[in-house]
């Protein structure tokens, strides 16, 4: 059976509506089978009657139709954020930031990737609990998304991973961004239950062309980031 949009069902109940309505009252004029309805009633019924449906019909198939909207809408921000920090989540990262960027012809635009990890982020968990080692992702989070310049984006890639994506690395000067995450995240601690609690976090930054695959870029990005933490951790590297 074919599949019908609730608006193409309320056409076709309003057409057959008011081909009822006429065919009915054709009937009892043209065939007197009703004495008392004269041919003028059987215009005004076969006129008004859809009239008045049809507006109805499409309101609420308006109404419907903004409402399945609005929730795919809502299904989708869902689909792409990060319950804990509100950010931007991995898929999101994917599809929706990590773009290829236009350059005009015959210039080379460069965007980069900025891999952050926090450091010793289990020993959070493990010695203050899981709660703590939350409210740490969630100030992370806000100090790197505060700290970009509109042409970056940042993501939650899952667990105490974000990533920043550059789509401007010939303006921007990356390496001082990359560093300024770094100095921000260890100045800024979080305080909770007025105790202060310093975080740091390793870097990696890989700057690339714009039209590079981004799962390569974010390789090579993590790779400068896992020698951030091998030279000592709270440092970036390019
Ligand atoms: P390194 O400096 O080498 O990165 O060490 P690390 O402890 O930060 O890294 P490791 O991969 O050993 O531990 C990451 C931990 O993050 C393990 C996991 O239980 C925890 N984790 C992952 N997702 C969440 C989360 O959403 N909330 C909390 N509280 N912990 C998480
Ligand atoms: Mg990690
Ligand atoms: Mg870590």
């Amino acid at each position: 059976m074919p599949k019908f949009t609730p608006s193409a069902i309320l056409f076709i109940l309003s057409i057959t509506t008011f081909a009822v309505v006429v065919s009915a009252s054709v009937a009892l004029v043209w065939f007197e089978l009703d004495p008392i309805i004269t041919r003028s009633d059987v215009v005004f019924v076969a006129t008004v009657l859809p009239m008045i449906i049809a507006p109805l019909c499409c309101m609420y198939g308006l109404k419907g139709r903004q409402r399945m909207q609005a929730l795919a809408g809502e299904n989708e921000r869902l689909a792409n954020t990060d319950v804990l920090t509100g950010l931007a989540n991995r898929r999101a990262f994917f599809t929706e930031i990590a773009l290829p960027v236009p350059a005009p012809a015959g210039f080379a635009r460069q965007v980069a990737y900025i891999l952050c990890d926090v450091d010793n982020f289990k020993r959070f968990n493990d010695e203050h609990g899981h709660e703590l080692g939350d409210q740490i992702l969630k100030h992370v989070a806000g100090i790197i998304a505060r700290a970009l310049p509109d042409s970056a984006a940042v993501a939650r890639l899952g667990g105490e991973e974000f990533a920043v994506y550059c789509t401007d690395a010939s303006s921007v000067d990356v390496d001082a961004l990359a560093a300024a995450l770094v100095e921000a995240v260890a100045a800024t601690p979080l305080i909770e239950d007025e105790q202060s609690y310093t975080v740091t976090m390793s870097v990696g930054l890989s700057v690339t062309t714009a039209a590079a695959d981004p799962d390569r870029a974010l390789r090579d990005a993590d790779r400068a980031m896992y020698l951030a933490k091998s030279n000592g951790r709270n440092q970036f590297v390019r």
